[in-house]
């Protein structure tokens, strides 16, 4: 019994369900990942293909494909948000994992491409942590 969960993009023009059952879950350091979020890590859930299915905005996604390691991003041309795409073996479906709007199920994430870290993402004793705006 296959459970659909759906996501989207920030402005809502593209919309998209997939079964709920990720084999991998990578949070990805490297700089590729850096440039295209502007932050600093990529976390992307790979699904089955044929249990995807873009509901709406198809030809609101426009497709990068970079050179080195393969990498590509996919994102909305109204507000830039990433979103799935199909990766280049097409075996997988690559999703943002910030752009599902339900909890996705996998069984472990990796970090990879570690030695990439931006410094400025470790936790130092000096960080302030808040539920919202600082007050
Ligand atoms: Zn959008
Ligand atoms: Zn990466």
């Amino acid at each position: 019994m296959s459970e659909m969960i759906k996501g989207k993009c920030l402005c809502g023009n593209v919309e998209y369900e997939i079964e709920n059952s990720f084999n991998q879950f990578y949070i990805c350091h490297c700089e590729q990942c850096r440039k295209t979020t502007g932050s600093a890590y990529a976390s992307n859930l790979f699904g089955d293909p044929l249990q995807f299915k873009i509901i709406s905005g198809s030809k609101n996604i426009k497709r990068f494909d970079h050179s080195e390691r393969g990498f590509t991003k996919a994102f909305c041309t109204g507000c830039g948000s990433g979103v799935p795409y199909l990766n280049s073996a097409g075996d997988s479906i690559v999703v943002p994992a910030g752009s599902l709007d339900e909890e996705p199920k996998f069984s472990a994430k990796n970090v990879i491409f570690n030695k990439e870290k931006a410094k400025w993402c470790s936790k130092s004793e000096n960080d302030s942590y808040f539920d919202g705006f600082p007050v």
